[in-house]
Formats: structure tokens, C-alpha cells, sequence
């Protein structure tokens, strides 16, 4: 079977710039979650990050993607606005996207929402349990009832995202708040989901549940066609038309 083609996007900033990020993640949180979705098999994955020329981007490179993995953080503003657009314009001829954690913030997912995509956070370490809502869906299979991570950010609502198409976890969190930690949408042809966990400064890519529902998003969000958006005029209609003596020129209103 074809392989599926995997890009992990990553800004690669906190894991240079923050002792407890590089510690965590030496060669990158993309570098964490490429590997991890790798050995669960059935892909081929790449990484891109923010410094590489046109951030790792290039149309060849979105081309060549089936579903791409988005972490951005602090650099949200330093993507550029053509690559951007070259990455909605996949999405929406069927490209799968998945958006990790403060992704929720970036460029291309608000582009793709149209709501500010604002939420309530604090980092306090506290401990967050991720209900599986919804255990017959392919992403959640193979995860049981939740997910609980010991010392998580928290994320509160409300999250200002459209209504998803479908919810499949909610978050509930040490301090009380809840958050709706994994969501679906439809964009065009393509699949989006937006997936909650994923702090730079927490081992979160290790857990392998994390990285499960990360690999069941990729297979989910696979493309069941790449089709380029055109807007025809038919004047060859299927079947034949009798004439019409209908003088809209008039504002459509008949004497
Ligand atoms: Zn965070």
C-alpha cells in the first residue's frame, strides 16, 4: 500500500531558546513527533521548520504532502502570508491539516476557521484528563476512555472556534476549567483537526497516546481527493434547453 506523506511543521524556536524546551526537545518537538508517528508505520514523514527557505514550505513540498502536522508558538506573525495561503489553497483542494496545542493561534488555522480561535490558559502544571467522546472514531481508536497527563498548561474555554463538525475530546483540567481538546472540520475537500496537548515545556510528544491520536489524525485526515478550485461557465448544458423569452433586463419584473 501507498505510503501516506506526513509533514511535521515546526517554528523550532522554544527548543533553542528555552533551557527546559531543549533540554526536552533537543532536535525539535517536529523531530519527537516525526519519529513517534514513524515507528507506528504505514508513512513516510518529513519535518519543515520556520528558518528553512520559505519555511520548509515550497510548493513542491506542500505538493508532495498528504497531511500536514502545524506547531507554532511565538513566531505565529513571522509566517509568511503567501505561505500561508499556499497552505489554505492545499487544504481546501484536499490536503489533511492537523493543528497542535498553541497552533490554535496561527495564521493558517484562524484563516481556516474565520473566529479569533482566543481561549483562556495559565501554566500552573496541573493535571489534565482528555475524555474520549467519541471511542468508534478512527481517530480515537486504540485509546480507551481518556488521556491523562500529569503537569499540562491549561486551556479554558471558551475557545472561540466554529461549532466543529465533530468533538472528540474534552479536556478537564486540576483547576476546573474544561476545553474542547479535539475537533474536526471540513474545509473544501480537505480534513481538519485541532488537538489540544502539546506544551514545549512539558514531555507531552512522549506519551504515546499523544502520539497515537496524532497518527490516527494523519490516516483520518488523508485526502480522498486533491481537487484544484475553478468556478466554470456551462454554456453546454446536459440536456437540451428549450428557449426562454425571459427579458431579466428589466429587473426580472414581468408586465
Ligand atoms: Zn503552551
Amino acid at each position: 500500500m501507498k505510503k501516506l506523506k506526513v509533514t511535521v511543521w515546526n517554528e523550532f524556536i522554544h527548543e533553542r531558546k528555552n533551557e527546559g524546551s531543549k533540554k526536552l526537545y533537543p532536535a525539535g518537538m517536529h523531530k519527537v513527533i516525526a519519529d513517534g508517528i514513524s515507528k507506528l508505520g504505514g508513512m513516510e514523514v518529513q519535518t519543515a521548520t520556520l528558518d528553512e527557505p520559505e519555511h520548509g514550505l515550497t510548493e513542491t513540498a506542500v505538493q508532495n504532502t498528504d497531511v500536514l502536522v502545524w506547531w507554532g508558538h511565538r513566531a505565529h506573525g513571522e509566517v509568511k502570508d503567501e505561505i500561508v495561503e499556499r497552505v489554505k489553497k492545499r487544504v481546501l483542494e484536499g490536503m489533511g491539516l492537523i493543528v497542535l496545542h498553541s497552533g490554535h493561534y496561527s495564521k493558517i488555522f484562524k484563516s481556516l476557521m474565520g473566529t479569533n480561535c482566543s481561549l483562556k490558559w495559565r501554566e500552573a502544571a496541573e493535571k489534565e484528563r482528555l475524555w474520549n467522546l467519541e471511542p468508534s472514531h478512527p481517530i480515537t481508536e486504540g485509546i480507551g476512555e481518556y488521556i491523562e497527563l500529569p503537569n499540562t498548561e491549561m486551556y479554558g474555554e471558551r475557545f472561540d472556534i466554529p461549532t466543529p463538525d465533530e468533538l472528540i475530546f474534552v479536556s478537564w483540567f486540576e483547576g476546573g476549567e474544561v476545553f474542547r481538546s479535539g475537533c474536526t472540520w471540513r474545509r473544501g475537500h480537505g480534513k481538519v483537526f485541532y488537538f489540544r496537548p502539546g506544551h514545549e515545556t512539558y514531555p507531552i510528544f512522549y506519551n504515546s497516546q499523544v502520539i497515537r491520536v496524532i497518527w490516527n489524525a494523519c490516516k483520518w485526515a488523508a485526502p480522498q481527493i486533491i481537487m484544484a478550485d475553478k468556478c466554470p461557465n456551462i454554456s453546454n448544458s446536459l440536456e437540451k434547453l428549450s428557449p426562454k423569452n425571459v427579458d431579466f433586463g428589466k429587473a426580472g419584473i414581468q408586465q
